[in-house]
């Protein structure tokens, strides 16, 4: 998948099915546990984020059967242990010496704190 909306839901569980349903209705393209509040974390802090996500079922979309089992996720998550470790190793390798992004300038004139307050 290159691209899409990540529905960030709280953990460690799977969606049920009518979520799944929900998500897959409004064109959102995976459910994961992880991604907020990182990402707007990170954002306030002017740092460089992206996610690197591991998609391990189906769930969103899958319209009938039995649904996915803890232990059909994890052989999946192992089987593509390798691959995570390759794309996340090139990844590091690929990062600039210097950030030329807008990443650090997100809080350019921001004022923080209040008036009075915190040298606000
Ligand atoms: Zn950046």
């Amino acid at each position: 998948m290159d691209g899409g909306t990540l529905v960030v839901i709280e953990g460690p569980r799977f969606p049920a099915r009518a979520e799944s349903r929900w998500f897959s209705a409004n064109g959102w393209s995976a459910v994961g546990m992880a991604g907020h509040p990182e990402a707007v974390l990170a954002g306030e802090l002017g740092l460089c984020y992206t996610s690197l996500a591991l998609v391990t079922d189906h769930g969103a979309g899958v319209w009938s059967g039995d649904g996915v089992t803890c232990a059909e996720v994890l052989e999946v998550f192992v089987g593509n242990a390798d691959r995570l470790r390759t794309v996340l190793f090139k990844a590091l390798e690929s990062l600039p010496a210097e950030r030329d992004c807008v990443c650090s300038h997100t809080l350019d004139g921001v004022t923080v704190g209040l008036p009075g307050v915190l040298g606000g």
